[in-house]
């Protein structure tokens, strides 16, 4: 059969679902359907802060984030409504005690051609004067990183995605995955069963309860994260999105003249979910968060000290066993396909990812050597292990983005 006769079933209408459908519309491929049990965006994605960088840990990662980063630039000029900020790149910020970990890095950048710049504090001040770095402080600066607006990115591709023909079913939860031997062959809705050729589980912080009914499993712990949104500045301040590891979060300009602040809690343990009603909107973030955070960050941005806080944000953040993304075909569910633990970087990875899996579910393969991110990498005992301990986030990876 072609694949303009197939159906692919999506299930999670996240920026990993949407972009998956979004990329196999674009190849011409027969019926797609995306499921959300809430809405477009109601996952950790209309969450975001959507802050984008390529200088990442890993040869795979490096190389798919090239292909994010390309793709971010065409979206910009596809979808409705939607801009990839990259007018000041993208800051990532050390002291002396997390450079060195950084630094070796830097041979893998530049095999890679991922470019970048080693900037001092007074560098740092010449280009954004609102930013104090402490003496001993570098930055890392990527020329290709940037951020977008999440809301803004998901309204471009709902629109799209209805133009290209692809069918969005909000509010329908997908219950469990219809076998045939260890073929899938559809998916259980209230409304019945929806046959289709291929599925591909985007369900992020849902995928353990999710996949659970069919007895798969994976090495994927979730943590909670949180960001903030101020009210608008009296002048807007040119400002790169920072990744400021040495203060425990993260800032960027954001819509209308106001600053993002996200923060993260490295000593809260991890949140499991157990059923697929979950919602985000039951968590909180923790008493006095915001403000701590705020002290630690205001001499780096004096502004932040008398900022008027309007909206915060909280999700989850979904990490592996190895800190890498798991992407790609689920072993013995032919027709299944699978992508999650993005760590903090799912909105970054995700044009990269929708177009990785559209690969896998249309032509059988990606377009890059995905084996680094493959499920069924981690042997069934340490799979186990992982998911029988109870961590900390400062137990599992720090990745910012
Ligand atoms: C505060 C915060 C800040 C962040 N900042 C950044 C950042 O700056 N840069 C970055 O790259 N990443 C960031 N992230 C991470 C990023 O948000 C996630 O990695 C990304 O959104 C994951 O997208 P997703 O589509 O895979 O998952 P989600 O957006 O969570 O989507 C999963 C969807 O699946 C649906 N679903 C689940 N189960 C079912 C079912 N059985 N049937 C039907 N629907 C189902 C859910 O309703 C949900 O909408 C941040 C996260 C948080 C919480």
């Amino acid at each position: 059969m072609s694949t303009a006769q197939r159906t692919a079933v999506i299930v999670g209408a996240g920026v990993t679902g949407l972009s998956t459908a979004y990329q196999l519309a674009r190849m011409g491929y027969g019926r797609v359907i995306v499921f959300d049990k809430d809405g477009i965006g109601a996952g950790s994605s209309r969450r975001a802060a959507g802050i984008t960088t390529g200088l990442l840990w890993s040869e795979t990662g490096i190389r798919a984030r090239q292909v994010a980063t390309r793709l971010f630039r065409e979206l910009s000029r596809d979808l409705p409504g939607y801009v990839f900020h990259n007018e000041h790149g993208c800051l990532n910020l050390f002291d002396e005690r997390l450079w060195p970990a950084r630094e070796r890095l830097l041979p893998l950048y530049d095999r890679l051609l991922a470019p970048y710049q080693v900037l001092g504090p007074e560098e740092i001040q010449r280009r954004w004067p609102a930013l104090r770095v402490p003496k001993g402080f570098l930055g890392l600066h990527d020329p290709l990183g940037g951020y977008s607006e999440p809301t803004e990115y998901l309204a471009g591709l709902r629109q799209r995605l209805l133009e290209l023909g692809v069918e969005l079913r909000e509010r329908e939860t997908v219950s469990g995955l219809e076998l045939r031997g260890d073929r899938i062959v559809g998916v259980r809705t209230a409304s019945g069963v929806v046959a289709a050729d291929a599925v591909v589980a985007a369900t992020y912080a849902w995928t353990l309860p999710f996949l659970a009914s069919a007895g798969i499993t994976l090495p994927a712990k979730t943590f909670v994260h949180q960001r903030y949104v101020s009210e608008p500045l009296a002048a807007p301040l040119p400002l790169p999105p920072v990744n400021a590891d040495p203060f425990g979060g993260y800032l960027r300009p954001a819509h209308g003249g106001r600053i993002l602040l996200g923060v993260e809690t490295p000593a809260r343990p991890e949140f499991r979910v157990s059923d697929l009603g979950f919602r985000l909107d039951e968590l909180s973030d923790q008493e006095g968060l915001r403000d701590r955070a705020i002290e630690r960050f205001r001499d780096f941005f004096p502004p932040l000290a008398t900022i008027r806080w309007e909206s915060a944000h909280v999700g989850l953040l979904s990490f592996s066993l190895d800190g890498e993304p798991i992407l790609g075909p689920v072993p013995g569910c032919s027709g299944l396909f699978v992508g999650l633990c993005f760590h903090s970087g799912g909105f970054s990875y995700s044009p990269a990812s929708g177009r990785f899996l559209a690969e896998y579910v249309a032509n059988g393969a990606p377009s890059i050597d995905l084996t680094a991110f493959l499920p069924g990498r981690n042997p069934a005992d340490e799979t186990q292990a992982y998911l029988a301990a109870t961590i900390s986030q400062d137990q599992s990876f720090r990745r910012r983005h």
